[in-house]
């Protein structure tokens, strides 16, 4: 790599960083000069969440006690706060609802969308290289519901699906390769042999547009903690299309999907909407939480914020390109555009070493067994100079 490279890749990063009109949004986040490209596992910290966090504890919390499930919108908060997602993923309001682990949206997602599809069609469609939790609820819920699980990857599913199918859980973007799959075409070939489609949206939603209502996804789940920025363990959501809800079977009917949860019936009777899918008392602390961070979106469109991802991961690519010593990493993330989520994989030989290297550096990415070096890259935050310097200090790590 010869000295020239290097300062025009800076000086074309600095051009890049002062045209993009996403640029100001990092000041909505707490971040120091280290370069923070682990979004894709958990998101930094939106400015304003601590401010809010103290008044739910001190005010909501110590002062009003019980009164805040009514006062302070405790009660009403797992379907506002999925309002507030919605747009992010082209759903219209009504249909989202907060709460819970992605792990167990998953499970009440894939059995509900197995009740939906009756007792005809005996299997269950799973993406072969899913992220495991969603591949070991799947499992049990294939047993639980008597059905048969057969793992295929993404672009075997069409010619997998039959009259047999219930329903397939798939993957938007796979959280190792980063690859983005084709939600509508994937949606439309389900719909086309009688079933129902599942989506996990974790590394997806808040990257790039998903356009829920638009491809008539039938159920979605998804996690708060990576590109939304709702902190660790953050609760999960879980979307049913407004023209299922009514016939949506949760596997979990707790108290809270009750249709009169304080009439404290002995037989469940479930609520219609959204509201279905609950199940207990909501996490109230990480929930609002949630609620806060999600402000960090306001005036943000989806469609500027993918234009971004793609301008950083393009570019990282080619930073990585110059900097990286030839044959040093395979770049396991597809090059098109349309294949592409918002995160970069390289295969390289002692990764772990090489992420721990980058990491004292001040470079945070991660590493995912056995031999990836994974950068995720949030565009509300990251910016083309980080990119430049993640680059340039992998070359010199790699050297
Ligand atoms: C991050 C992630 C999860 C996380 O599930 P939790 O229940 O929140 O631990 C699940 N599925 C996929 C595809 C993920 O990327």
């Amino acid at each position: 790599m010869s000295e020239r490279h290097v300062s025009e890749l800076a000086v074309r990063a600095e051009k890049l960083d002062t045209g993009d009109d996403l640029a100001p949004l990092r000041s909505r986040f707490v971040l120091d000069d280290v370069v923070y490209l682990d979004g894709n596992s958990l998101g930094a910290l939106p400015a304003n969440v601590p401010a809010r966090v103290a008044d739910v504890i001190r005010r909501q919390w110590g002062e009003l006690r019980i009164r805040s499930w009514e006062e302070s919108g405790w009660w009403t908060a797992p379907e506002r706060i999925g309002d507030r997602i919605a747009p992010l993923v082209g759903a219209a309001p009504g249909q989202i609802v907060v709460g819970d682990s992605t792990s167990v949206n998953v499970f009440k997602a894939l059995v509900g969308a197995v009740r939906l599809a009756g007792q005809d069609r005996d299997e269950i469609l799973v993406d072969a290289t899913t992220f495991p939790t969603d591949g070991y609820i799947a499992e049990s819920a294939a047993r639980l519901t008597g059905r048969t699980l057969r793992a295929v990857t993404p672009s075997e599913v069409p010619s997998s699906l039959s009259d047999r199918t219930a329903a397939v859980l798939l993957n938007h973007v796979d959280y190792r390769t980063g690859r983005l799959h084709d939600l509508p075409s994937l949606t439309a070939a389900v719909h086309a042999a009688g079933a129902y489609a599942v989506w996990d949206l974790c590394h997806s939603a808040g990257a790039l547009p998903v356009g829920l209502d638009e491809h008539g996804v039938d159920l979605a789940v998804g996690c708060t903690y990576k590109y939304l920025n709702g902190g660790p363990g953050s609760p999960a959501y879980l979307y049913v299309r407004g023209e299922l809800q009514d016939r949506f079977d949760s596997p979990l009917p707790g108290w809270n999907s009750h249709a009169e949860p304080f009439g404290m019936r002995t037989a469940y009777a479930p609520a219609s909407g959204a509201l279905r899918g609950r199940v207990g008392t909501p996490d109230i602390l990480s929930m609002l939480a949630l609620e806060a961070a999600l402000e960090v979106w306001d005036g943000v469109s989806i469609g500027a914020v993918r234009a971004k991802s793609l301008a950083l991961t393009d570019f990282f690519l080619e930073c990585v390109g110059e900097y990286v010593g030839e044959g040093r990493v395979e770049c396991l993330t597809p090059v098109a555009h349309q294949e592409r989520g918002s995160q970069v994989a390289l295969r390289c030989e002692d990764a772990g070493d090489v992420m721990r290297r980058l990491i004292e550096r001040g470079v945070v990415g991660d590493f995912r067994a056995p031999d990836v070096l994974r950068f995720g890259f949030t565009p509300l935050y990251v910016g083309f100079a980080d990119v430049e310097r993640a680059a340039r200090v992998l070359g010199e790590t790699l050297g």
